[in-house]
């Protein structure tokens, strides 16, 4: 299995890149921001709970989030691989993530983390706030704070995973099209 982590603040355009990804390689892609609002919308508990943290730009809890990867995880069993968008996001979750990936003898092969300045992050993520409903899209101050809990909190899971050979740094500012071909030339050597 081909088991891949894509990295990088809120607005570097882990999504995007994501959704072109599975379209070129065939793996399933597993969004913990897009699960997470299915559960707002669905109105379920845990989408509840997941809200008032989601709303004020802050991480949902560790347990929760890694009770909802767990679950879905093994519903799955046939994917080729899978690509997790916005997954691990605290060290916590990163071990979780490996216990759970060694239970089924597929490890995380790489992890590839975008980078992209502050200031562009902030106008991506305004600008995605104009068209879509997310709230946290639509304040600065919210915006900031996630940019904040990004390095405070997630960006420690990067060296995580360089300790152990995996991390592969890609330049995000570029068009779409040029960072998916950077991302590309990295999984060939991969896949
Ligand atoms: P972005 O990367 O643009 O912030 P996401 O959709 O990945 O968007 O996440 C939106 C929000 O969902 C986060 O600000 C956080 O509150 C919550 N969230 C998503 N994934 C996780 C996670 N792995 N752990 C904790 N909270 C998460």
């Amino acid at each position: 299995m081909l088991n891949i982590i894509l990295f990088g603040p809120p607005g570097s355009g882990k999504g995007t890149q994501a959704a072109k990804l599975i379209e070129k390689y065939g793996l399933l892609h597993i969004s913990t921001g897009d699960l997470l609002r299915q559960e707002i919308k669905d109105e379920t508990p845990l989408g509840l709970e997941a809200k008032n943290f989601m709303n004020k730009g802050l991480l949902v809890p560790d347990d929760v989030v890694i009770g909802m990867i767990s679950a879905r995880l093994d519903a799955e069993t046939e994917a080729k691989g899978v690509i997790f968008d916005g997954f691990p996001r605290t060290i916590a979750q990163a071990e979780a993530l490996d216990r759970l990936l060694e239970f089924k003898k597929a490890p995380i092969v790489l992890m590839l983390a975008l980078h992209v300045n502050d200031e562009a992050l902030t106008e991506r993520l305004l600008k995605r706030g104009a068209t879509s409903d997310r709230a946290d899209d639509q304040n600065e101050g919210i915006i900031r704070r996630r940019i904040e809990v990004y390095k405070n909190e997630t960006s420690p899971v990067a060296n995580y995973y360089d300790k152990q050979s995996k991390l592969v740094n890609i330049h995000g500012e570029g068009t779409i099209d040029e960072t998916f071909a950077l991302l590309v030339k990295e999984l060939e050597e991969v896949a």
